[in-house]
This record gives structure tokens, sequence and C-alpha cells, in this order.
């Protein structure tokens, strides 16, 4: 039997998808017909996101528990400090109650030739005047974190505000130790209040 075989069988049975698949799920280096298998589960393994984690876990450098991630290189992790956005290089963007894009290198590009550097098509670039390009960047290791087109003026968008307490107690049945009501609040106009002029 081949290796490609042996992987196929595996997945067909949801209760062995083993973390290594995960971890390669992760790495994109499934075939497309292990995709297909997968998408075709008669359900998913009920503690896939406990591997997932785990892979997760393993991929950064830091100890801090993940406790979900939010983008490609951005993670909520329970550490000393309560629950806060971290890169995977370890830069800390603090309480992930408030939108990270405010801790975040921003480059903005609202000028034709600024934007037209990333726009190949003219047709489809925003118009500078009407929209803008911002590119946010993290301050620890330069990574390209985000990118939105918005209008001038328009406050950065804050994209994920997860409910964790009701995740973790309603949905995998083991409530967070430090779980309280305030936790799904947006506090960034917290920040932004405090800022002068
Ligand atoms: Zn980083």
């Amino acid at each position: 039997m081949s290796g490609e075989q042996s992987r196929l069988e595996t997945i067909e049975r949801p209760e062995e998808v083993s973390p290594r698949l995960v971890e390669r799920m992760l790495e994109g280096d499934l075939s497309w017909e292990e995709w297909r298998q997968l998408l075709k589960l008669p359900r998913k393994d009920p503690d896939r996101i406990h591997k997932y984690l785990r892979a997760l876990q393993s991929r950064v450098g830091f100890a801090d528990r993940i406790l979900m991630r939010i983008s490609d290189h951005l993670y909520i992790v329970q550490s000393p400090a309560g629950r806060i956005v971290k890169c995977d290089c370890g830069r800390e963007f603090g309480d992930y109650r408030v939108n990270w894009k405010l801790s975040a290198l921003v480059y903005i590009r609202d000028t034709a030739p600024s934007i037209t550097e990333v726009y190949r098509c003219k047709d489809f670039a925003p118009e500078p005047g009407w929209s803008e390009v911002r590119e946010y960047y993290c301050p620890g290791c330069a990574t390209q974190l985000c990118v939105e087109v918005v209008p001038p003026g328009y406050p950065p968008i804050f994209e994920f505000l997860p409910d964790l307490d009701t995740f973790y107690r309603d949905w995998l049945e083991q409530p967070l130790a430090d779980a309280a009501s305030d936790w799904y609040t947006d506090r960034t106009t917290c920040v932004t209040a405090s800022w002068k002029d």
C-alpha cells in the first residue's frame, strides 16, 4: 500500500485524523485529494480544535497559551497580563479587546503612484481622495499583518472580537479559569478617547 493510500484511509476515519495531518494542513502541505476527503467527512473529529491549537503552539517561540488564532501571524494568548494579542515573533499588542492595529506600524498609500505600486490594473485601483490603502506591520518582525482599503479618516477596522468565554464554555465545555462578563467588550474607544489631538 502506498503512503498516499495509507493517508487517505486515515482521513476516512475522522476519529483518527492525526495531529501530524493537522500540522500538514497548517503548513499548506495537503494534496487536493486529502482536502477533498477532509471536506467530505461525515463529521469533524471532536478534538480537532485541540490538535489545531497544539500544532499552532508548537510553531511559536513563546509559552503563553494560545486561546485563538485571529490571523496568519496573530493570536489571542493567555499571558500573565491577561488575554492579549501576540505576534508569532513574540511582539505583544496588548489587551485583545482593543483593536491591535492601534499598536501596529501603518503605511498609508493615498496617492496614485503609491497605490499603483500594488494595483497592477488601474481600473480596479482605489481612487485617491476617496479611498486609501492601509498596510499594517508588526513592529517586532516587520511582517505585514493586514491590509485594508477604506475612505480617508475611517477608523481602523476592528476585524475580530471573539467571545472567548462562550466559545470555551458552551462549545468546548472547558471554561477558561479567568472567565468574566467584561471580557467580551470592545475597549478600543477607551484607548482612543485618551488620545489628545
Ligand atoms: Zn511580529
